[in-house]
């Protein structure tokens, strides 16, 4: 009989020795990314998959974990149960208990579905690529953005042809949609948009999703079913806060009630500021002039006030003032790219208690985004610590010659935000790397650290901290402060709304499913949208085709995620706006009950700890300025 010491640390050892090996390769994959470099990461992809399956699949390491969980005394406080805890899960849902013939069609069914999302996306970014828009008379480009359109007669001279090529990616897309007087234009865009990967494309029908979708609803539903669940919303959510698909549906609803009559209201506003009805690809682009109109407040006043520079020091000062930590820029580390920073987080005492690498600037072969990835995890070594070390990933407008990177107030929040997470892997406490930092932490909660740093970016105090103009050192002068933080609720109800239905689209797929094929899907979409959607959608809509978040991967019966973690968010912010935002007890309390506990406690029991009750729902709505409706 072996211990936890004796028999789960070395296998928690292995785990990390790959992680060491394997985090820097995925990261420069990301972030520097080279042909060569491609062909190893993808030759190695299979190999990590194939032995990530046979460990989850062995029944002798599900053994060992089951007998070092029942010998473990109860109350050891350090995180070993949920090690072991959640191992066992995990092979319970990767199906080690079945027999060796569903054992095997479960790994079929793996392989399958990872292939099959692969395709999803791929089919997606081609039948994006398998079309533009060809234009040769200038009138028709009114409103576009003279770099968009220089852009665009670079890709026509290019293509040999006259005039201007526009691509359908997403920036192109959004500028379009926002920018492009022409309704004819926007049109076009917003239909090739929406019919992507669908058999209504305009550009190659090769590229349908609609099979895929299907085929892929199928597999995890037998999924599920091989390991004794109902239906995969059931099997997903065993890994998730929330309980059950009630409880999430109940949750949604309950926020579409409360939010609808404000998306209503704020549609009306939008369509009599037009003085006419409005399509699906007419709302961007008079959303962006009424919100020009009443809060007249533009991202090119505001960014001249956020340098990068400054607003890191401001934001190193906001971490400071919560949890005495200085952040010290380490020089001489090497790194992938010169203008790549290594920091050092430093407690009172002078001890180190972590690292971060930030990466920040748009290059050629970096991947888009802005993300956080842990490089190091926390772990107990012998006579020592091993101490984590995170990414902070950004794709801010590099500087020129003669001006500073300047970030739009959208950036800032980006900023706040990975930092967050940053803080989330660098500040735990906990010495296992399978439940340490962001290990461990359920889905639906894990952007609660990261949504909660939001907010400070709004706080006058914060921006007064982070803003300084570039040439005259300047803070945000308070009207432009009051006219940025009042434009916070622009069309909150109509965004509420819409994430709704993409969750309650999501939830429904997976929890009703009986059979999938293309019709069923659009229905179920359809009855959702009946139910709480405002903005009217065309009837050739495609969305679920290039719905990449749930048949894509990841967030597969989890896209309520995103609300989820607000709530929780805005209601944890709501005792800093109670009691103080630099509060030194509340943020040690944040810091002990939230962000230092990894995976190793249930995270609505940690909540409550924090709280002093279970979440509520009535921040987030106030935060987004929505009342509660009024009874009828
Ligand atoms: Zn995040």
């Amino acid at each position: 009989m072996l211990s936890f010491e004796e028999g789960i640390l070395p296998l928690e050892d292995l785990a990390d020795r790959l992680h060491r090996v394997w985090a820097p390769i995925s990261h420069l994959h990301a972030v520097a990314n080279n042909p060569q470099l491609r062909t190893a990461y993808n030759n190695c992809l299979p190999l990590l998959a194939r032995y990530q399956t046979e460990i989850a699949q062995n029944e002798r390491l599900y053994r060992l974990y089951q007998q070092v969980a029942d010998r473990m005394p109860p109350g050891r406080a350090d995180g070993a149960g949920a090690v072991l805890h959640h191992a066992l899960r995990d092979f319970r849902l990767a199906g080690v208990n079945l027999p060796l013939k569903k054992k095997a069609r479960f790994k079929a069914i793996v392989e399958e579905l990872t292939q099959l999302q692969a395709e999803f996306e791929q089919n997606v970014l081609d039948s994006m690529t398998s079309q533009s828009y060809h234009e040769t008379d200038l009138e028709t480009l009114a409103g576009i953005p003279a770099t968009v359109i220089e852009q665009a007669a670079e890709n026509a001279r290019e293509a040999s042809k006259e005039g201007w090529l526009f691509e359908l990616d997403q920036p192109t897309y959004m500028t379009i949609m926002t920018h492009a007087e022409n309704r004819d234009m926007r049109f076009w865009f917003y239909r090739a948009w929406v019919t992507r990967a669908s058999s209504d494309a305009a550009g190659d029908r090769e590229f349908d999703n609609t099979d895929v979708m299907a085929r892929i609803l199928a597999l995890r539903q037998e999924q599920a079913r091989l390991v004794g669940y109902a239906h995969y919303a059931e099997y997903s959510l065993i890994s998730k806060m929330a309980d059950s698909v009630e409880e999430i549906r109940d949750f949604l609803q309950n926020l579409a009630d409360h939010a609808h009559a404000t998306a209503v209201k704020e549609f009306q506003t939008l369509e009599s500021f037009a003085g006419r009805s409005l399509a699906a690809w007419d709302i961007a682009f008079w959303s962006d002039k009424l919100r020009l109109r009443e809060y007249s407040v533009s991202d090119a006043q505001l960014r001249p006030y956020f340098p990068l520079d400054s607003v890191l020091d401001g934001l190193f000062a906001v971490i400071y003032k919560l949890y005495g930590l200085k952040a010290e820029l380490v020089e001489d580390v090497n790194t992938w790219q010169s203008d790549v920073r290594f920091y050092s987080l430093v407690d009172a005492s002078g001890e180190v208690i972590g690292g971060m690498f930030t990466d920040l600037f748009a290059r050629r072969n970096k991947r888009s985004g802005a993300w956080m990835d842990d490089c190091i995890v926390r772990k107990k070594l012998e006579h020592d610590l091993q101490k984590p070390v995170a990414h902070l990933v950004c794709n801010f407008a590099p500087p020129t010659k003669t001006v500073p990177c300047l970030l739009s107030h959208d950036d800032v929040l980006t900023l706040f935000h990975e930092s967050g997470h940053a803080l989330h892997h660098l500040l735990t406490r906990v010495d296992y790397p399978s439940v340490s930092g962001i290990n461990g932490v359920p889905w639906d909660a894990v952007e609660l650290p990261s949504q909660f740093m939001e907010n400070f970016a709004w706080e006058p105090e914060v921006v007064m901290l982070i803003s300084s103009h570039y040439e005259t050192g300047e803070p945000l002068p308070a009207e432009l402060l009051e006219k940025l933080r009042a434009s916070r609720i622009f069309q909150a109800g109509l965004q509420m709304v819409r994430q709704i239905e993409f969750s309650l689209f999501d939830l429904r797929l997976h929890a009703e499913y009986e059979s999938a094929s293309g019709d069923d899907i659009l229905g179920v979409l359809d009855e959702i949208r009946a139910q709480v959607a405002v903005v009217p959608q065309p009837e050739f809509n495609r969305f679920p085709n290039s719905f990449t978040h749930i048949f894509g991967g990841g967030y597969a019966a989890g896209y309520y995620s995103y609300k989820w973690a607000e709530v929780l968010a805005a209601d944890a912010w709501s005792a800093f706006e109670d009691q103080g935002i630099f509060n030194a007890d509340l943020a040690a309390l944040f810091r002990s009950k939230i962000l230092e506990i990894g995976g190793t406690e249930k995270i609505s029991d940690a909540f409550k700890a924090f709280r002093g009750r279970p979440p509520k729902i009535q921040p987030l709505l106030r935060q987004a300025g929505i009342h509660a409706p009024q009874p009828t």
